[in-house]
């Protein structure tokens, strides 16, 4: 079991540019999100103040406001129409009382990837911490943690087609971040608990997989979205695209003008075709997600919002379908039907 453990971790670090010591197994993408933000907490610094965006998964912006209501400051950065977070608005909100930097490597709902570079290079001038939420982007496009500058990455195993239930952090050689979790001596002693062996097995053998055909399946699932997107431009229906070509291949989100995308969604789970809305249920219970009410879609686009992935399982006849029937859906709820 520990030779298992060892060699998933070093395949694990190898693929994002790690040592196998920077990398802790956690539950998942949520527990490494709540250490790398908790980590405040529990170190010795005199800085009480957090900077992130206001596109983040509720991982992240449910743990600041628990922070917030501790009495941390939390500085939520504001992003584009295509969800980009600027590396100069970033630059004006650090000063000597930031801590932890922490902006998601590529967003959940529309796929935007973020200028990580730039941005923790930004962060380091003045002395704190850059954390990413690399969940949606590990397994999907190549990440280095070194040549990127990042101290502290959150990734998850089943958005690489691994389990459910496991993930892991990493954490920077010489980043003093206390556990979270503490009990036993697991994991260096950074993480207590009985390790999820099945787990972390499965889950270095899914980033293998992914990994190893990882240029391929980009260019694969980009040419699935070009055929999507073109079958819809030509259908003249009235819709927004929201991002820009800065995005997670196959990682599509739509706005249709006066619909409801949750009954586009339930219309195409008729004809056994997934998608999703992309607008789980923000604070004030509307149907309208935060990162959709964020990128600023017009309110009658708004509602009307799907999130559609294509993976390397899916077929250019797969795409023509899916087209088909969404420009159906759409097409029959305008006419009333
Ligand atoms: N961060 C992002 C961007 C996600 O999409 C998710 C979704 O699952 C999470 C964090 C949470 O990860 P987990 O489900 O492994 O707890």
């Amino acid at each position: 079991i520990r030779r298992a453990i060892s060699e998933a971790r070093k395949n694990i670090a190898e693929i994002i540019g790690a040592e196998e010591d920077e990398i802790i197994f956690t539950s998942g993408g949520t527990e490494a999100d709540n250490w790398a933000l908790k980590s405040i907490l529990f170190g010795e610094n005199s800085r009480k103040r957090i900077i992130t965006s206001t596109i983040e998964h509720h991982a992240i912006l449910n743990t600041c406001s628990v922070l917030e209501k501790m009495g941390y400051e939390v500085i939520y950065l504001p992003v584009n129409r295509f969800g980009m977070v600027s590396t100069s608005d970033l630059e004006n909100a650090l000063d000597e009382n930031v801590a932890l930097v922490s902006i998601m490597y590529a967003n959940n709902e529309i796929g935007t990837i973020q200028n990580i570079v730039e941005l923790s290079a930004v962060t380091h001038r003045f002395g704190a911490l850059f954390h990413t939420d690399a969940v949606q982007a590990i397994g999907h496009i190549g990440v280095d943690v070194k040549k990127e500058g990042i101290d502290l990455l959150s990734a998850s195993a089943h958005k690489f087609n691994g389990p459910k239930g496991i993930g892991f952090i990493y954490i920077k050689a010489g980043a003093e971040i206390a556990p979270l979790i503490t009990g036993g001596s697991q994991e260096f002693g950074k993480r207590a608990g009985t390790e999820n062996v099945a787990g972390i097995v499965g889950m270095s053998v899914a980033l293998k997989e992914n990994f190893s055909g990882l240029k391929e399946n980009m260019y694969f699932v980009s040419g699935l979205e070009e055929t999507f997107l073109e079958i819809m431009q030509r259908s003249g229906l009235d819709f927004c695209i929201n991002a820009n070509a800065n995005k997670i291949p196959g990682n599509i989100s739509l706005s249709f003008f006066n619909v409801e995308g949750e009954v586009l969604l339930h219309r195409l789970d008729l004809r056994g075709i997934e998608i999703a809305t992309g607008s789980a249920c923000d604070s004030q219970n509307t149907r309208i997600s935060h990162v959709i009410r964020a990128i600023g879609v017009p309110e009658e686009y708004a509602k009307g919002t799907v999130r559609i992935s294509f993976g390397k399982d899916n077929t250019e006849e797969d795409v023509e379908i899916i087209a088909k029937e969404l420009i159906r859906a759409v097409k029959g709820l305008m006419g009333g039907r």
